[in-house]
């Protein structure tokens, strides 16, 4: 009989257990100091190992060998709790279990002796799901519990608790598991399986798995059936996910700005079946591991790939390809996108749509990266007019028109506003345009956050090339910040949710 690997592979011994180290040092403790609490909550994520951990605690309790903190795996307590079989080790299911009839009657039974153990075990899984008059039952038993009796919650929800049962129990955080500890327990059961896998494949199962060991575990079991040799082809298939490889090499383009090769990579992702939804989630997963790499460096924990040597090694080479900023924007866009594929047919416009503006980096962002550097520093105090020299003398060295020099006179006055304003300096990086210094060019900068200002300098002449000599170093094209204030625009209903 096939026994899924979840089942095969569930860890025996403390030892085994991936990852919580921490959950399982403080028990292991609290059983050889005799410190056993009467309840626990286990929290965390599913699949991460809150049912294994609950039945090695109960082995390490009713163990002929014990209470001991290394339970024998042998002894009848032992076997029957690690098959779920034991009579005195009660596994219950909280979503199906959870009405006020069910506890009255554990109630009941968590008054009487066990059967042949040292102590009544009661896990309830999903605890949360209880009705409200089950957990006041369940309070009781908790106030006063018999000395024989230990309860074990688990939820993937605590705060659904009410107050009164979590403050009685000891708590314990799951947390999800690294990619890098999930690869590390695939390796060992293919190793074991006889399975040969293609590199990069169990990567992509423990990135998909998302911390959860029970979703790698099945995605393998599904993967094991097709045969001996795992291709990486099929994982991505059958994981929905997107080559690591196609994603390094989009994020090359549109460092390059080559919209018409972002684009033709984008639709070779979608060919292979991949969802739009799904490669704009992954593909803003990808960027935000950069943006990671770019601060904690490439073996950080914090990476998805939790510092797996293959995942880390392409964010090495682009780490440093976009500017915070640009990356933060970029991920933006690519949630937008996702959100939209969610809910609308049109999903794959609104994903190319993202991409595009993602290839055009350089022409949206520096102007963005100037306003969020000036909206965070406030305006202290109003500089004179005549010691605020703004781009208005740049711009119009030839004497503007009527009109213009109404609009000359409005980003005169918001400069004046927002001098003191501009003290932040621009990206090392950024090389100014000649004529031009850096607090003029933070000025422009600013005044270009207004629509209006943008409409006017479009149908301005010096303004208009007061933007453009800005644009060709420092993207202040402003047919390019309109299309850009308007997408914003329109892009606002969706940021709401
Ligand atoms: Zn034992």
């Amino acid at each position: 009989m096939y026994v899924v690997f979840a089942r095969k592979y569930r860890p025996q011994t403390f030892e085994q257990v991936v990852g919580q180290q921490h959950v399982i040092a403080a028990l292991q403790n609290a059983v050889s100091s005799d410190r056993v609490a009467h309840a626990y909550l286990f929290c965390g994520s599913r699949g991460v190992g809150k049912t294994t951990v609950a039945r090695l605690l109960a082995k390490a309790l009713n163990c002929k060998q014990g209470p001991t903190p290394q339970p024998c795996c042998e002894c009848d307590a032992c076997r029957r709790i690690a098959a779920g079989s034991d009579i005195d080790v009660m596994e219950i299911d909280g979503a199906s279990t959870r009405g006020i009839d069910e506890v009255r009657k554990l109630r009941e039974n968590v008054a009487l002796a066990p059967a042949r153990s040292r102590f009544k075990v009661y896990y309830i899984d999903e605890v949360h799901m209880l009705t409200g008059p089950a957990f006041n039952a369940l309070l009781k038993t908790l106030e006063e519990p018999p000395p024989h009796v230990k309860f074990i919650f688990s939820t993937t929800d605590p705060q659904k608790l009410p107050e009164t049962v979590r403050s009685r129990c000891q708590r314990f955080d799951f947390h999800r598991l690294s990619e890098a500890e999930i690869v590390g327990a695939l390796q060992q059961i293919c190793e074991r399986e006889g399975l040969k896998v293609q590199d990069g494949c169990l990567e992509a199962i423990a990135r998909a798995a998302r911390g959860s060991m029970r979703d790698a575990l099945g995605a393998l079991d599904q993967l094991g059936a097709l045969g001996d040799e795992i291709a990486l082809q099929d994982v991505l298939a059958i994981l929905g996910a997107v080559d690591r490889r196609l994603m390094a090499q989009m994020a090359n383009v549109l460092a390059e700005q080559d919209t018409a090769r972002a684009l033709s990579l984008l639709d070779d992702a979608l060919s292979t079946g991949i969802g739009v939804e799904d490669f704009g989630d992954q593909f803003a997963q990808y960027l935000r591991d950069l943006l990671v790499a770019s601060y904690c460096g490439t073996d950080s924990a914090a990476l998805m790939g939790g510092g797996v040597a293959p995942a880390a090694s392409g964010l090495a080479e682009q780490r440093d390809l976009f500017t915070t900023e640009q990356l933060i924007y970029m991920i933006q866009l690519l949630r937008e996108a996702a959100l939209r594929a969610r809910r609308e047919s049109t999903g794959r416009l609104a994903l190319e749509l993202a991409i595009i503006r993602a290839s055009q980096l350089s022409a949206l962002v520096p102007v963005q990266e100037a306003l969020e550097k000036l909206d965070a520093e406030p305006v202290i105090a109003r500089a004179p007019a005549a010691q605020a020299p703004g781009p208005a003398r740049n711009a119009a060295p030839s004497g503007p028109n009527k009109k213009g020099a109404g609009t000359l006179r409005r980003i005169s006055e918001k400069l004046k506003a927002s001098a003191s304003g501009a003290r932040v300096e621009p990206a090392a990086s950024a090389t100014l345009p000649e004529g031009m210094n850096r607090d003029e060019y933070l000025r422009l900068a600013a005044s270009a956050q207004d629509p209006d200002v943008v409409e006017d300098a479009l149908e301005d002449g010096p303004l208009m090339r007061a933007f453009l000599r800005a644009d060709k170093e420092l993207g202040l094209n402003p047919q390019r910040l309109r299309r850009r204030a308007r997408a914003d625009e329109e892009a606002l209903p969706d940021q709401e949710e």
